[in-house]
């Protein structure tokens, strides 16, 4: 070989190696846990039939932004930020649930330098209260949502509160977002009609599921309970059986979205996943 086409060889292998260093670095760079209320439950049977009837039982409810290096995602948007003020929290389901929330979404958004306006997509799990609280706080986001949630809850008593200036994207299924496979929605009806979930990979935690809620904590992880309000009970057991394939397949962590004992575990915004 001679000094020239070695060095032409050289050449051509520093390209080849920072195009490959150019895509093992792009996707997701970070993932901000951010505090989203919290949930008192007065009966926690309500969510596990016949277990643990007349116990009262507290929940997380977290939000989730994620920082791809095509655009900012934001996994739903919790209780509305005007809860905030209330020292007695909101009641709501007829007294079965209180709402409180010590920060609002927006002075956490703040605190990490995101504006509204910076936010490319929302996507919210289900149009349950807790979830879509803040939506109408993104007028220039593309709303992702299943066709057959949007239409469930719109055509109900408890509307979201879109802004009529953002685009509603409804999805029929699965949805690649920023089409990479790093952040991918999974369908996971049962709780509601167009119930999903959130499949995220990280360059150095590596892949979450975001449960939204298809499981409400652990107990009911572990036994596969189904709560009493959801939508249809076979759908969600379905969706239970989808999500423990996919975590295996990915050796995924499973983040479950109100359950306390964990989001205790977790480092929230303005700390990040990596
Ligand atoms: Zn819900």
């Amino acid at each position: 070989m001679t000094g020239k086409t070695l060095a032409a060889l050289i050449i051509v292998m520093a390209a080849v190696i920072g195009m490959g260093i150019g895509t093992a670095g792009a996707g997701v760079e970070r993932l901000y846990v951010l505090d989203c209320g919290e949930n008192l439950g007065k009966d926690q049977s309500r969510w596990s039939p016949g277990i643990n009837a007349g116990k009262p039982i507290e929940f997380s409810d977290n939000c989730y932004l994620i920082r791809h290096d095509k655009g900012l995602l934001l996994w739903d948007t919790g209780i509305p930020d005007s809860v905030a003020a209330m020292p007695d929290g909101m009641v709501v389901a007829n007294g079965a649930i209180t709402y409180r929330r010590s920060k609002t979404l927006a002075a956490q958004l703040e605190q990490v330098g995101v504006k509204p306006s910076d936010v490319t997509y929302l996507a919210v799990s289900h149009t349950h209260g807790d979830h879509v609280g803040n939506v109408a706080l993104f007028p220039t986001s593309t709303v992702l949502i299943q066709g057959a949630e949007y239409d469930w809850a719109m055509a109900g008593p408890a509307k979201p509160a879109f802004g009529s200036t953002q685009k509603i994207e409804k999805l029929a299924g699965d949805r690649d977002v920023f089409g990479d496979a790093t952040v991918k929605i999974v369908s996971t009806p049962g709780h509601t009609p167009g119930h999903q979930s959130l499949l995220v990979q990280l360059p150095k935690t590596g892949w979450l599921l975001l449960s939204g809620d298809a499981v409400h904590f652990q107990d009911n992880w572990t036994h596969k309970r189904v709560p009493s309000m959801n939508f249809n009970r076979d759908q969600t057991l379905a969706s239970l059986k989808r999500i423990e394939s996919l975590l295996e397949e990915r050796k995924a962590q499973l983040w479950i979205n109100h359950d306390k004992p964990q989001s205790l575990t977790l480092r929230y915004a303005p700390a990040f996943y990596e």
